[in-house]
């Protein structure tokens, strides 16, 4: 199966209680290839509007994220645990995170990815399957089949703390026990050529 595929395979999804108030199914954005995947929790307002993750408030700081590490979207692969919007921005249900994770994992699969950085507890505790708060992990790195899991903060945490300066908020994702390989993709270009497709 291919990503566009999956895609297809999920644009009519009606298997939860979400697809009565989603405008569209919000599958990922970016580069099918990537060696760097970004995931976040669910979609918000506009992400349901336009069908593409992180294109909000939140998504404007992840974008100046990836452009102070060298990366754009187009060297990225960013989607979210839940691909359809809970309804007034609650948080996901665990039938529903049960019935979307295994297209996340598909993705991931199909994507092959080296690190796949969690953006937020609720993506982290998904994929590491643990109920570890995320200012313990974050910064660290964890072996997950065949790619790291790098939780970071979601860039909506670093928004409501508006005193972080864009060279602070990036050493807060990037600072911590980061093993050289996950760290390497959120600092210089040169110092990750292993990440290189
Ligand atoms: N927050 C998320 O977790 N995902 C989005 O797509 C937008 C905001």
């Amino acid at each position: 199966m291919t990503l566009q595929e999956l895609h297809d395979s999920i644009k009519d999804c009606q298997r939860c209680r979400l697809a009565s108030g989603r405008t569209q199914v919000v599958f990922g954005t970016g580069n099918p290839h990537a060696k760097i995947m970004f995931v976040g929790e669910a979609p918000g307002f506009y992400e349901d509007k336009q069908g593409i993750p992180f294109v909000g408030a939140a998504g404007k700081l992840l974008d100046e994220l990836l452009e102070g590490a060298g990366l754009s979207r187009n060297d990225v692969y960013i989607a979210n645990v839940i691909k359809c919007r809970p309804p007034d921005n609650r948080d996901p249900m665990a039938d529903e995170v049960e019935t979307c994770k295994p297209f996340l994992l598909q993705q991931i699969e199909l994507i092959k990815p080296k690190v796949v950085c969690t953006l937020g507890n609720f993506a982290m505790q998904t994929l590491l399957g643990k109920k570890v708060g995320i200012m313990k992990v974050r910064g660290q790195s964890f072996q997950v089949k065949d790619f790291f899991v790098f939780p970071m903060l979601h860039p909506a945490a670093a928004l409501h703390q508006g005193n972080l300066n864009e060279p602070l908020r990036l050493k807060s994702y990037t600072s911590g026990r980061v093993r050289p390989d996950a760290r390497a993709c959120l600092t210089t270009p040169q110092s990750r050529p292993t990440l290189k497709a």
